[in-house]
């Protein structure tokens, strides 16, 4: 058992002065109960909270720690950076360097501009696609988490549905009458709305590989399908890889399906653990944007130096090291085929997605292709069974709803470690 003293405290305080007392809603740990750990430190595998617990750590910051915390390689190019200036407000030859590199590394991007946060890249990218077709109406798909921008918070996964709200309350009708929304994986729904909506839609957007409604991966051949569709109604595709950019290959999951699509939108991995987010695409569009063209977009501190610096070292790093996709491919099947013959010791039989070093346990036994399917889950039992892996000292993603992340830190030992604790949690919780 582990102590929360001070993480129980400092949850109180923080509730007096942030609503709900985090930054980001699924930290509140709201839908698994108790309290959330207030963190001091985290190296390697292992995060470390105010009482001194030590976690092996399965959600790496939702996706950015990918080499494992404090990475030296990072670390030291953002030392290096410091002393030159926290921030400029003019241009630098890193963002020079560092477009290139994601234009070298991700196959859709021939133009990118930097941007904050996932949110920002998202957003942008419909304004762009907007202005790009003269179109109003976009296409997201039910469960799917593209930031909490205004059009996306409509049938959205992640902390939305984890906390019951899919469509947040102060989004005005006008905006959400834009975003039609269609079950993942199912064409037959997106050509139908295409079909009602004809040369009314800018963007088809979605999550090539779902992570914000637990790991849902696209069946074969619906990407190819979307592909074709778009090229037949003029519509721009947009891949948001802000989780699965850099993680499920270099050039994450376009280059991993071999589908290319007119957009990407990039967060999480390319800022190394800094605020950082892009999107980037085919010139012809991504000409439109201020100022080469006249669709608006810009920020105070975008192209950040010290980011671009951690997100140079990240990116240089995972460019010249492909054995990071196999390792971490061998290390996280081995993790799922461990808790398959956990599950089976106990004659437990859930759904286990996963796709590279993403994956999540559903609490169903039905197979999970959807937001619909994904519901099934006993989110009740996931609670438990979150907060029993938290007591043996695995922090998991505190949602049913969420995937989980492993890093290159994860050793065999520690693979051991999480299989024994999720054996005694499955034990537990049944
Ligand atoms: N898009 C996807 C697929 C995400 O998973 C997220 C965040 O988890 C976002 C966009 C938003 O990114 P951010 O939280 O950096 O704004």
């Amino acid at each position: 058992m582990n102590k929360s003293t001070i993480s129980d405290e400092l949850f109180l305080r923080a509730q007096q002065s942030i609503p709900g007392g985090v930054n980001s809603p699924v930290r509140a740990f709201r839908a698994v109960g108790g309290h959330p750990r207030f963190m001091v430190s985290a190296k390697g595998p292992f995060m470390y909270d105010e009482d001194g617990n030590r976690y092996i750590d399965l959600i790496n910051s939702w996706g950015p720690m990918i080499l494992g915390h404090a990475a030296e390689i990072v670390q030291e190019a953002i030392m290096q950076a410091i002393p030159n200036s926290l921030s400029f407000g003019a241009p630098t030859r890193k963002e020079v360097e560092i477009a290139e590199l994601i234009i070298d590394m991700v196959p859709s991007i021939e133009k990118v501009r930097m941007v904050n946060s996932g949110t920002e890249a998202t957003m942008s990218a419909i304004r762009v696609a907007r202005g790009y077709t003269g179109r109003d109406k976009i296409i997201k798909f039910e469960g799917c988490y593209h930031g909490h921008g205004d059009s996306f918070l409509i049938a959205a996964g992640s902390g939305a549905v984890t906390l019951g709200v899919p469509d947040s309350p102060g989004v005005t009708k006008g905006v959400a009458l834009d975003t039609l929304t269609a079950p993942y994986n199912d064409l037959e729904a997106v050509k139908t709305l295409v079909e009602a909506n004809k040369n009314q839609v800018a963007a088809i957007i979605l999550e090539p590989v779902v992570g914000n409604m637990g790991l849902v991966i696209p069946q074969q051949g619906f990407l190819q399908d979307l592909r074709d569709l778009c090229d037949r109604e003029g519509i721009v595709l947009i891949f948001d890889e802000v989780m699965t950019g850099f993680r499920l290959a270099p050039g994450g999951a376009q280059e991993l399906f071999g589908i290319t699509p007119d957009m990407s939108t990039l967060g999480k991995i390319i800022g190394g653990g800094m605020p950082v987010g892009a999107y980037g695409g085919k010139k012809e569009i991504m000409d439109f944007v201020a100022p080469a063209g006249p669709v608006y977009q810009a920020g105070t501190l975008s192209g950040n130096p010290i980011a671009m610096s951690a997100g140079m070292a990240m990116l240089t790093y995972l460019r010249n090291h492909p054995e990071v996709y196999t390792n971490l491919e061998a290390t996280t099947a081995r993790m799922v085929s461990g808790m398959q013959e956990n599950m089976q010791k106990l004659g437990l039989n859930y759904t286990i997605n996963r796709v590279g070093s993403m994956f999540s346990i559903f609490f169903t036994q039905q197979p999970v292709v959807d937001f619909a399917s994904a519901q099934t889950s006993d989110t009740a039992l996931f609670g438990r069974y979150f907060n029993s892996m938290l007591q043996k000292g695995v922090y998991l993603a505190p949602s049913q709803y969420e995937t989980l992340f492993v890093s290159t830190a994860i050793t065999d030992d520690l693979v051991d470690q999480y299989l024994q604790a999720n054996y005694e949690a499955l034990q537990e919780v049944h």
